[in-house]
């Protein structure tokens, strides 16, 4: 089946499109969105039963082969979309390259995306649309061309529509819907609002805005700013009107590149790209002149307006030539000529880009193929040689080259949930549903790599104003439910790059926070230990403490900032030179794990066993953390003990607690451990079970209570081997007494 999209926020000219694109193929299926307009809305009313629309809501089951989006570039992202590269664009705005090239897209400049679509059913003699179909069609050139007024009306929009005139188009119905006649109030608003108008440029979009103090008109003030942009025609205007509750802003734009909906979200309010509004509350009694309140409020919204502004396209060669290792650079070069002769678009995706645009070095690679990584991996290793391992069932291979660098392959990929926290259903894709698979939109930026295209950037979900406004932000409302381990990557990404969590991903994180307990227990210690791989790993364990996270794994786990300062000596201390001679010492388990250690140490035997359960964490990290909560608990009391003691309880623990408990405690216990390691650990007496049965003493428990004083003996005495037979004869002396004693 093959479907009809357009834009969220639906005027006349994105259903006139639809339209005009379903007559010339009625095999397709004309979708709008939930989202239209007033005008479309009212007109859609009176007329739906005789118009061809479904809605996604409407639309029959069955697979998608195809989609066709009319009059806009960007649609919003619905499941039942994920996956499908064949996809055609028809749109009257300048390209974005957001899709593959293809023969079959049209980009025109015609004043209504409906014009060229009309003018190739001006071709088609045996169509005859009627007289609703037609009137829909001309209210679409006629909305967007300001009926036929703009400068950037062609006479090409003049043409489609006397074409449509002559066909049957019906004026006196295209003016009710059109030109809805504006109440008293709203006229009044209207007037002082164009005395007040001003006209400036921000990146190359001409944006107007207007000012006025309405408390004492109580109207709508929506229809106000549709008639502005109508006879305006700026890219995007902005409405500032002094309410009696603060300063209430209405936005509206003409084009897909200023978001204004993410802008009045980011100032307590909502909407849409193209239409969204906002308040900034103002206590009246308290603040002055209401002319330079308003403003303060139009100077505050010019302020943000740029980061809610997409470039066009940004290119970063030059970046990345200069932040890549050179061997990697030469590699990524190698392989996007080979991308480029399949006709394979290619591109880095993800962390590495943010990376990048942060001025952060870059390591590892995430290589997207929009197309099959295997198929070019194998054309890779057939011109340049070296080890290809291919996976077909995830569509990824791994490329190492003669040289020995090698690289990971990944086909671009959908994702769904078939249940929350279930692993996603995996299937190939083009790049735009694998970038909005993400999680965070810092996370979805790309650059494509292969020819002509080097080095632009793809920015399909704002992870640029984003990242320029450092806020980490989900790409949906059930993100954390999909993926409860987000949770903990949201938190990972908030510490590491001191960004904000942007105030609806926390309330979703809030909202989600339960999936937790769907989650395994290995995902959940995967996750923490990644926290460990931090340059502040404590930073991350106390903020999941105060978020709720933490105590979703367990009730009791608790954060003090004591722990914290113990985190934070364990990172900078420099172990000394003796732990290197301790052999069996697991250093990278304490490197990769310490930090979660020292934390989890911190609680009750009890919890720790509820943790290593929960978390499922192997029987030796189980052991160490145990081990460790011991020695915080004892090893300071036990200091002045004599050494045997201390030594036999040090030897009854694993080594990685102890090098990991010396990397943090006070300097007195760091000495005595040192002593442990270094001189009494090593100490054995030289007489042997073999040499006591030599002396006639029986083997048994009694001997081995013989040989444990020896040495304990041998360690607080510094007993000499030749003292060692006259200290056993006392000890048996001893024995015997007690026993005849008894
Ligand atoms: P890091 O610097 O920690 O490696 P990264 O962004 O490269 O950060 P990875 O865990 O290596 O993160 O993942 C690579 C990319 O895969 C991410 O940038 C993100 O786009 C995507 N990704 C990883 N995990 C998830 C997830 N749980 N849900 C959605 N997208 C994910």
């Amino acid at each position: 089946m093959n479907i009809i999209l357009t834009h969220e926020q639906a005027d006349f000219d994105a259903a006139g499109s639809v339209l005009a694109a379903w007559l010339l193929d009625p095999s397709r299926i004309p979708i709008l969105p939930k989202r239209r307009n007033r005008n479309l809305a009212a007109f859609l009313d009176d007329y739906k039963t005789r118009l061809p629309f479904f809605t996604w809501k409407t639309l029959p089951k069955g697979s998608i082969d195809r989609i066709y989006i009319t009059d806009t570039q960007t649609v919003e992202e619905h499941s039942r979309m994920s996956g499908i590269k064949d996809i055609i664009v028809w749109d009257h705005h300048p390209q974005r390259h957001l899709f593959p090239d293809r023969a079959e897209n049209i980009y025109e400049t015609t004043g209504a995306c409906t014009t060229f679509l009309v003018e190739q059913l001006m071709d088609r003699p045996d169509l005859h649309p009627g007289r609703i179909y037609t009137t829909l069609m001309l209210m679409g050139i006629y909305e967007d061309t300001g009926s036929l007024s703009y400068g950037s009306t062609t006479p090409r929009d003049i043409r489609a529509a006397a074409w449509l005139v002559e066909k049957g188009a019906d004026l006196d119905l295209m003016r009710r819907y059109i030109l809805q006649p504006m109440t008293d109030h709203q006229q009044q608003g209207f007037d002082i609002l164009m005395q007040s108008m001003e006209i400036c440029e921000i990146m190359d979009e001409k944006i107007v805005t207007a000012a006025a103090d309405i408390r004492e008109i109580s109207d709508e003030f929506s229809a106000v700013a549709h008639q502005m942009r109508d006879m305006l025609n700026p890219d995007g205007l902005i409405l500032l009107l002094a309410v009696k509750t603060g300063i209430r802003i209405i936005c509206r734009a003409t084009t897909d590149d200023i978001d204004f909906g993410a802008m009045m979200r980011s100032m307590n309010g909502g909407g849409h790209i193209r239409a969204a509004s906002g308040m900034i509350p103002v206590d009246y009694m308290e603040t002055g002149n209401i002319n330079d309140i308003l403003e303060d409020a139009r100077e505050s919204v010019l302020h943000v307006l740029p980061n809610f502004i997409r470039p066009p396209w940004m290119n970063l060669k030059e970046k990345l030539e200069a932040q890549i290792p050179e061997k990697q650079l030469k590699l990524i070069n190698l392989i996007a000529e080979t991308a480029e002769r399949l006709d394979t678009p290619l591109y880095i995706v993800g962390g590495v880009v943010r990376d990048l645009l942060q001025d952060q070095p870059v390591m590892d690679f995430d290589i997207v193929v929009e197309g099959d990584a295997t198929r070019l991996g194998k054309e890779l290793a057939a011109i340049h040689g070296g080890k290809l391992t291919l996976h077909p069932q995830f569509f990824t291979a791994k490329w190492e080259t003669k040289e020995g660098v090698s690289l990971d392959l990944i086909s671009a990929r959908s994702e769904t949930y078939s249940a929350p926290a279930a692993l996603p259903t995996v299937a190939m894709s083009g790049i735009e549903p694998d970038l909005h698979r993400r999680d965070f939109t810092i996370n979805t930026l790309a650059i494509r790599l292969d020819g002509e295209h080097y080095g632009e950037l793809l920015d399909l979900c704002g992870g640029l104003s984003d990242l320029k406004n450092e806020l980490i932000r989900t790409l949906h409302d059930h993100s954390f439910t999909d993926d409860p381990t987000r949770l903990f990557r949201a938190v990972r990404f908030e510490q590491r790059l001191n960004f904000d969590l942007e105030s609806d991903t926390l309330r979703q994180m809030n909202d989600q926070m339960d999936g937790i307990n769907l989650l395994t227990g290995q995902r959940i210690w995967h996750e923490l230990r990644l926290y460990c791989d931090e340059d502040a790993p404590e930073r991350n364990f106390s903020r999941i403490v105060r978020l709720g996270i933490a105590e979703k794994i367990n009730r009791a786990l608790s954060w003090n900032e004591n722990t914290g300062t113990d985190c934070v000596r364990f990172r900078k201390t420099t172990p000394e030179k003796y732990w290197n001679y301790q052999s069996g010492l697991d250093f990278e388990l304490v490197e990769t794990e310490g930090p979660l250690w020292i934390w989890l140490s911190c609680h009750s035997a009890e919890i720790i066993a509820e943790l290593g359960k929960r978390l499922l964490m192997p029987k030796k990290t189980q052991h160490c953390i145990k081990s460790l909560a011991l020695l915080r608990k004892y090893f300071s009391g036990m200091i002045r003990q004599a050494p045997s003691e201390i030594t036999f309880f040090l030897e009854s623990l694993p080594v990685e607690p102890l090098y990991c408990y010396a990397l943090f405690c006070p300097e007195a216990e760091k000495r005595t451990l040192k002593q442990y390691i270094t001189g009494w650990h090593q100490i054995r007496p030289k007489t042997t079970g073999a040499d006591l049965i030599e002396m006639g003493i029986k083997p048994g428990p009694q001997m081995k209570k013989l040989l444990t004083s020896l040495r304990a003996a041998c360690i607080d005495t510094g007993l000499e081997e030749e003292e060692e037979t006259e200290w056993i004869q006392s000890w048996q002396t001893v024995i015997s007494s007690r026993e005849s004693e008894d």
